[in-house]
């Protein structure tokens, strides 16, 4: 039986996620097309995508920039295309009624309101923005069962779990177990780490990904927005959820189930494995993506260091309240990086920003994805008056 056509709109098409799900698309044909693209700022980018893809629509981040591209298509004999912009333009790219599945990897909040709108359309959604599962994972997942609608993790360890979740029923799962590389500060002397700069904590020993999930990675938020977001995902509790050190990031992720045994996922260190098995699911496409065993010389596990990463402490403190405090977490941590990279706080001081945020951060639990942004604002607003 042929595979009918999944037409795609992908959120944040210009970015690192967006731009492997195209090397997807262009591998795969006869599988993948492109409905619709939400390119942000990048207008150079929009307009190749554009003219090599052909979308219903392309949403930027600005009127300016839309009406910018809007000329240069127009210059170019390119019609057809529906330029928008803004929030509205990202809601009118993943409700789309060509489009098949949704790919949610615009970084940050600012696709949150998109990726609700899909589920609500009733779209399965491949979710790379494990922000919008951390700050609003309760109402995303109560919107998804409701719609009886898919959410399909992308985040590489939670497309691990996924997979390893295949082969056993909820009631049999005892842990899952999220794998961290440990990043560039694993073995440093705790009494250096005020002295660690924004160039040597954006140095990460497996992965190359953008500026903040690089400093995440460093001082383990990541792992911490990762076990929120499989909490959301699995419908696990926080108890539930280990992180162990694995620095050759061989292993994605593993699943341990009640009897004993434990599952791994083992693949390539390429995002467009995940991806691929994302879009293509249930089914699984043979692809050039290959693993070399025999090269596969150790393996190490190495229980985290809470002293040394107090994030990690902080996170699961968050995931146990939920609400609010998951979205304190995520928005306090996003203006201590800026900062840091800004060179105005220590590495040390985000850590101290986040906790001292999460402290005066009312335990509340929002409905609205409006509630949602307001309660990122008021944490943004209060980390900010932290770091100044
Ligand atoms: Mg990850």
């Amino acid at each position: 039986m042929k595979t009918p056509l999944k037409r795609l709109a992908i959120l944040g098409s210009t970015g690192s996620i967006g731009k492997s799900t195209l090397s997807i698309v262009e591998q795969f044909p006869e599988r993948f097309a492109v409905a619709a693209l939400a390119a942000g700022r990048n207008v150079d980018e929009a307009f190749a995508q554009a003219v090599r893809w052909r979308p219903l629509v392309v949403s930027l981040a600005t009127e300016e920039l839309a009406s910018n591209l809007s000329s240069r298509l127009r210059q170019a004999g390119v019609t057809g295309i529906r330029v928008v912009y803004g929030t509205e333009g990202t809601v009118v790219c993943s409700t789309l009624p060509e489009a098949d599945f949704v790919v949610s990897a615009i970084v940050g909040v600012a696709g949150l309101e998109a990726t609700h709108a899909a589920i609500l359309a009733g779209k399965p959604v491949g979710l790379a923005n494990k922000e919008c599962m951390v700050a609003a994972g309760e109402i995303l997942t109560a919107a998804a069962r409701q719609h009886n609608v898919p959410i399909l993790p992308i985040d590489s360890e939670h497309n691990a779990v996924h997979q390893c979740l295949r082969v056993g029923a909820h009631a049999e799962v005892k842990t899952i177990w999220l794998t961290a590389s440990g990043g560039p500060f694993r073995t440093l002397p705790l009494d250096r780490f005020d002295a660690i700069t924004p160039e040597q904590a954006l140095k990460h020993p497996t992965w190359v990904m953008g500026r903040r999930i690089t400093i995440d990675s460093a001082t383990m938020l990541n792992k911490g927005l990762e076990i929120i977001e499989a909490c959301r995902l699995f419908d696990v509790p926080p108890s539930q959820v280990r992180v162990t050190v694995h620095p050759q990031s061989t292993i994605h992720s593993l699943v341990e189930y009640v009897d004993g045994s434990i599952l791994a996922q083992i693949s390539v260190t390429d995002m467009r494995l995940p991806i691929l098995y994302a879009l293509a699911y249930p089914e699984r496409p043979a692809s050039t993506l290959t693993f070399d065993l025999a090269a596969l010389r150790h393996l190490e596990f190495e229980p985290p260091d809470f002293e040394r990463f107090p994030c990690l402490t902080l996170a699961y403190q968050a995931a146990e309240k939920g609400g609010a405090h998951c979205i304190a977490l995520n928005a306090a941590d996003e203006v201590a990086v800026e900062a840091f990279l800004e060179r105005r706080i220590p590495f040390t001081a985000i850590p101290r920003t986040i906790e001292q945020v999460l402290a005066s951060t009312p335990e509340a639990h929002p409905v609205t994805i409006a509630d949602v942004l307001a309660a990122d604002r008021e944490a943004r607003r209060m980390a900010g008056a932290l770091v100044a």
